[in-house]
């Protein structure tokens, strides 16, 4: 079957491309034709995600999954979370976003932080939501050349790499959209 994953970012596309049933053909918005963001206006990062895969499905018609995701810091209350993709400014610059990070946890020392993502996936004229968590906490610097986003100065629990320098297959493994693709890929497969 064809299904959609409603996002323009290739690393993601990627990184899910290997984890899902030989049954599913993986679609991208570059397949429909879709150049214009999406809107996502929730004050949730469930809601971003749910609106994404709404957008698709009233548009276009076609089964789809949208993701969100966002990074909670202890020390900043919760934030950047639903904005982190704009925690530095409008253009979404992940270099400006990991250097405000860095800045506004200068000298603090309680560095702990968790990845969230939720999946929306419209499937067969229902909705299902998928969340995958992952705890870690904030480094000091930039460390690793590897991943996307905030990657660099994530350090996941109970290792001693970051995001950066882990590879791919470990990162999917363990991170917060590895969890919540897995999830849906186990509902995916009590399906066919
Ligand atoms: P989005 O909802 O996937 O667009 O992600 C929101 C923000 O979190 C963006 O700034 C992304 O770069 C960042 N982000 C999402 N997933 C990851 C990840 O796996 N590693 C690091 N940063 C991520």
């Amino acid at each position: 079957m064809k299904l959609l994953f409603a996002t323009s970012n290739k690393n993601k596309l990627v990184e899910i491309q290997k984890m899902l049933p030989s049954e599913i053909e993986l679609l991208s918005l570059e397949d429909i034709n879709l150049k214009t963001d999406i809107p996502e206006t929730s004050s949730t990062i469930e809601g971003n995600a749910k609106q994404k895969s709404d957008y698709i499905l009233e548009h276009f018609g076609i089964d789809c999954f949208a993701d969100d995701t966002g990074l909670e810091v202890d020390a900043l209350n919760g934030e950047p979370g639903v904005f982190s993709a704009r925690y530095a400014g409008e253009d979404k610059d992940d270099a400006k976003n990991r250097q405000l990070l860095l800045k506004n946890l200068t000298d603090v020392i309680n560095r702990k932080a968790r990845f969230k993502t939720v999946i929306s996936l419209e499937f067969k004229g229902s909705n299902y939501l998928f969340e995958g968590i992952v705890e870690g906490e904030i480094t000091n610097k930039e460390k690793g050349d590897k991943g996307f986003g905030y990657d660099s100065i994530f350090i996941p629990e109970n290792h001693d790499l970051t995001f950066a320098q882990l590879d791919l297959a470990t990162k999917n493994k363990i991170s917060h959209r590895g969890i919540a693709f897995q999830k849906m890929i186990n509902f995916l497969n009590e399906q066919f």
